[in-house]
């Protein structure tokens, strides 16, 4: 073991040391002996002990005759905020018919009455000019914006008729790709009874990376899946977060850390939002975060920080690993006959069940087995993060982070791991039945979210982060990062993609299209190899694609590349501007005709409730309702709104009613369902199985007895999780407050991972098939399987010229690499990182239309640090051009100092098309706002044989947003005034009525106060 470890390095990693995984006496504490400085935490910028936790602040006292809490309306509706995707509870104040107000849900799980200036801004959106009002027919040149207005039952017919035929002739032609919807359970399974495999939702775009590195180490991920442990971390890292993911929890979260003296560290090369506020900013540079968190690993094991008694408890980490260079089980995990893990047992002095409780494993050292030489995991992980190419001084300069800080901060995330260690007074019961008096936790936790999964290289970045969070023993312990349920799940999840056939025809898909691969012969290939998805995704070139690859989408149907397509379906998704890269060939692509003068991509139906710049692009244009206006279900089976205390889910229903043509997305698609007859949509007399969205959200069972929504199931509403249909399940929803909330007993909120009563709990529920332990997957198998096919083992392999690629990529322990782009450009000619970032009071181009938010920001900067603005003379308000090799992009400049000195950046989805969104054309957002995705490229440069990649991660797919290089040019004087690139303003569409010149709220209910007054 030496060898690993360097001859003068100091061997703090203890590997004499036996960790016992026998029951009560047998086990006995690890000994952690610290040699290295040990800083205690910076105190917090916000430590005064006057401050107290947002869970007990009071409201303010209301008898000092100001009144504070005024009636503003005659009725008040409780459901789900949709301003971002958080999924806040909100109180909507009603007067006259009309909305009032817009207040936070107190009881409300996810944000105990706080309210974002977004949410609040939601009467805006709700009234937005830009609201569609009816079904529109194109009649005029795709792109020209040119419609005319048509009845709902023509928009169905002309849909239905189209659809009925592919179906019935080849149903992969219709591609139906949702943005960021919440009713992804819904829309996979429609795809899934049409028959199609070319179906996903925005992840491919936006965290896919976050979600399939968790999924695929720990079985949860970040957000969605999981959250510190708000009350009891004690130092917390904030990993390059979009402020608009996981927005009120993580202030709320802030807050609490803030009020009791934690230390908040954020990684992130910009110094905004939540950086502004941490104790320590590190301004790292774009694309090295996997390197940094690499090199904490490194520090750790060097010193022997690590926590080998929760790995061999809950990882594969003691697992044996067959090393046997140029055979096809060369890296795989050794098992037995039955296919159990196997792993080295040191008093009986041979290999046995991996999770047999009686195990004292080796962590260390090579042993054969059944003639073949094999090795822990562990060893593996020692062996090579402790190399010199990981230290501090090694990675330092590409990070742009002193060697000291990575000491210090390692050395600071072991000393509150080890030395501030907690334990709280809970006794619980693990998987084997062993008992624990109390709960031990490790209070450090970490987030991370779409900054550091948009790179090429941030799946194995995101599994670093996982690695590190898992060696410090701190997932799902107290302090720790916890799992909200239904996670963890099995690593990976169970569902394999369906649909490698391309779908037959009027034949439903055997399952839902996305899944989880582990072996080559999960991929969506036909036996040749070709692509079986529209987008590419499980295919050699992205085989881990788990949320599809909606961006290669458009490019991929006009090349007609696997194959041509009929009809492209999106829904909530503007990919005709700020969700696509390459904006101008995407443009292009979209009205692209054939030699015959064919549109190459021949129908586009889009749905959305506002006119943005994709509107023009479809041919058939379906009107979405407001979230204010629509049921909707925030579903276990989907993205649900749990805590880690316990599962929740939550709806919307209408608070006031469309005065527009306009019906909800989720309930046309399930009328065209049932018009085409799909199985579960119709019934054999082809009337609707259901009557619309609220009514599936209440009769729809997935399998026996697990529907949508979990709280109040049951003919008498009182089971949970599992049970029969309620017909007034709504009821008791909108009756409490449009959420429903399980708290866990107290011994089942931590190690759900190994939790017996948690477990049980989770299968109970319908979360997990079994209530088998989840072994974290430090060492990816299915990682490993793609490796070996690279090296031609196995009955499916990859081409030659995918082998290379897959060989180094797939590894089945993270790595760290340049980024793509990076990597292929001369990146003397463009110096500089350029990323964007959202601003905590937009999501996306909806917040950047709406009236009040766009008072905020209706303009965006190019931020650039002083220092670079001193070596090209750049002051304030400059106008430069943003140059990259892909295209150019003309903004003005904002110098500043909490900024990478190697980075720009500017707010995300502010520069809008001129005419779109019923904005005035002389709008800040179409003059001077600006879009970085001009600039980025959807492919990578050529390669050595010419083949062009898409600019995204190998693994997943994940668009490579964040890896763009870009040099600065101060525009001549004739060139300044204007944002470029421009173009042709599009028309409104008919009858849209023109917004007034100064668009002002509120003022009929001013004048109806005075009027009574
Ligand atoms: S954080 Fe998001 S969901 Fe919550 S109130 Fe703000 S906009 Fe609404």
């Amino acid at each position: 073991m030496k060898q690993f470890f360097g001859a003068g390095a100091p061997t703090r990693y203890r590997p004499e040391l036996h960790y016992m995984r026998g029951p009560g006496p047998k086990t006995r504490a690890l000994e952690y002996v610290d040699h290295s400085p040990q800083p205690a935490p910076r105190a917090g910028a916000n430590t005064s002990s006057t401050q107290t936790s947002l869970s007990e602040t009071k409201a303010p006292s209301e008898d000092d005759g100001v009144e504070t809490s005024p009636i503003v309306s005659d009725v008040v509706k409780q459901t789900t905020c949709y301003m971002c995707a958080c999924r806040c509870g909100i109180n909507v104040h009603i007067k006259d018919g009309a909305i009032r107000y817009i207040q936070g849900n107190r009881d409300h799980p996810v944000n105990r009455g706080v309210l974002c200036g977004k949410g609040s801004a939601g009467i805006m959106q709700h009234y937005s000019p830009a609201r569609l009002r009816k079904p529109l027919l194109r009649v005029g040149e795709r792109g020209a914006g040119e419609f005319r207005e048509i009845e709902w039952d023509e928009a169905l017919t002309i849909v239905t008729d189209r659809l009925r035929n592919i179906r019935a002739t080849d149903p992969k032609k219709l591609a139906f790709f949702t943005g960021r919807d919440q009713s992804q359970s819904l829309t996979s399974w429609w795809a899934m009874q049409f028959g199609t495999p070319n179906y996903a939702a925005h992840g491919g775009f936006c965290s896919v990376n976050m979600a399939v590195a968790g999924l695929y180490t720990i079985g949860g991920s970040f957000w969605e899946f999981g959250e510190p442990d708000w009350e009891h971390t004690r130092y917390f890292m904030l990993f390059g977060v979009a402020e608009d993911h996981d927005s009120n929890p993580i202030k709320i979260g802030l807050g609490k850390l803030k009020a009791r003296g934690a230390k908040v560290v954020s990684v992130n090369p910009c110094r905004t939002g939540y950086n502004a506020i941490a104790d320590e900013w590190i301004g790292i540079r774009p694309g090295t975060d996997g390197l940094f968190v690499l090199a904490l690993v490194h520090e750790l094991l060097k010193a022997g920080r690590v926590d080998l008694d929760y790995l061999v408890r809950y990882t594969n980490a003691h697992v044996l690993v067959i090393q046997e260079p140029g055979t096809e089980d060369d890296g795989m995990l050794l098992r037995d006959a039955n296919g159990k893990l196997l792993a080295w047992d040191k008093a009986r002095a041979c290999a046995v069940d991996a999770l047999d409780p009686e195990i004292t494993p080796a962590l260390k050292g090579e042993v054969r087995v059944d003639g073949r030489t094999c090795v822990p995991v562990f060893e593996l992980i020692a062996k090579r993060y402790l190399d010199d190419s990981y230290s501090p001084d090694a990675v330092a300069e590409r990070c742009g982070i002193t060697a000291e800080t990575i000491r210090r901060v390692a050395a600071e995330l072991a000393h509150v791991a080890f030395e501030q260690a907690i334990e709280l007074p809970v006794a619980w019961t693990d998987w084997a039945g062993r008992e624990h008096k109390t709960m031990r936790g490790r209070p450090v936790s970490m987030h991370a979210m779409r900054g550091i999964s948009a790179h090429s290289n941030g799946f194995h970045t995101c599994r670093a982060i996982h690695l590190l969070q898992v060696l410090l023993g701190t997932v799902d312990v107290p302090g720790g990062f916890r799992f909200k349920p239904p996670y963890p799940k099995p690593a990976p999840p169970s569902a394999k993609p369906c649909g490698k056939d391309g779908g037959r025809p009027n034949t439903p898909l055997a399952g839902a299209p996305l899944g989880f691969v582990t072996a080559p012969e999960d991929l969506m290939i036909a036996p040749d190899g070709t692509p079986v998805r529209i987008d590419k995704a499980y295919s050699w070139e992205a085989p881990f694609a788990a949320h599809g690859l909606m961006h290669a989408v458009i490019a991929n149907a006009w090349r007609g590349d696997p194959y041509p397509i009929d009809t492209l379906f999106f829904y909530m998704a503007n990919m005709a501007w700020n969700s696509s890269m390459n904006v101008p060939d995407m443009l292009r692509m979209l009205t692209d005709k054939d030699a015959q003068g064919n549109y190459k991509i021949p129908f586009i139906v889009y749905s959305d409730a506002y006119f943005s710049e994709t509107v023009p692009y479809a041919d058939l244009v379906l009107p979405d309702t407001t979230y204010l206006e629509r049921h909707d279900c925030i579903s276990l089976l989907d993205r649900p709104i749990s805590d880690a205390d316990g599962p929740g889910d939550a709806i919307r229903h209408p608070v006031v009613e469309p005065d527009r043509d306009v019906r909800p997305f989720q309930s046309v698609l399930l009328d065209i369902g049932a018009r085409l007859g799909l199985p579960g949509m119709a019934e054999a007399d082809g009337k609707p199985t259901y009557r619309d969205y609220a009514d599936y959200i209440v009769r729809h069972e997935r399998t026996p007895g697990v529907g949508p929504l979990a709280g109040w199931r049951g003919t008498d509403g009182k089971s949970k999780g599992r049970g029969a249909v309620n017909p007034n399940q709504l009821d008791r929803y909108i009756a409490n407050g449009g959420f429903w909330h399980h708290e866990l007993a107290a011994d089942q909120k931590y190690y759900k991972m190994a939790n017996r009563s948690y477990l049980a709990f989770a299968t109970e529920m319908g979360f997990l098939s079994k209530p088998d332990p989840i072994l974290f997957q430090l060492y990816s198998e299915p990682m490993q399987r793609f490796r070996l096919a690279a090296r031609g083992h196995g009955t499916v392999v990859p081409p030659p010229s995918e082998r290379k690629r897959l060989d180094t990529y797939c590894d089945p322990l993270p790595i760290w690499y340049p980024p793509f782009e990076e990597a292929a450009i001369d990146t003397d000619t463009f110096p500089l990182h350029a990323i964007t970032q959202r601003p905590m009071h937009m999501y996306h181009s909806w917040g950047s239309q709406n009236a009040w938010l766009r008072q905020i920001t209706s303009q965006n900067r190019l931020f650039v640090h002083h220092d670079i603005g001193a070596c090209l003379g750049l002051r304030d308000d400059d106008w430069v051009w943003i140059e990259s090799h892909h295209g150019r992009v003309k903004g003005q400049v904002r110098l500043v100092e909490g900024v990478n000195r190697n980075t720009v950046w500017t707010w995300n989805a502010i520069g809008k098309r001129r005419g779109a969104w019923m904005l005035d054309a002389a709008a800040p957002e179409a003059t001077r706002g600006f879009l970085l995705n001009h600039a980025i490229s959807d492919l990578l440069p050529p390669d050595v044989n010419r083949r062009r990649y898409l600019n995204a991660d190998p693994i997943t797919g994940q668009a490579a947003w964040f890896d763009l290089r870009v040099s600065l040019r101060k525009c001549a004087a004739a060139e300044c005034g204007q944002t470029e690139p421009q173009f042709a303003s599009i028309p409104s569409p008919p009858d849209l009525p023109a917004p007034p010149k100064k668009l002002r709220f509120g003022v009929q209910f001013r004048r109806a106060r005075e009027a009574a007054e």
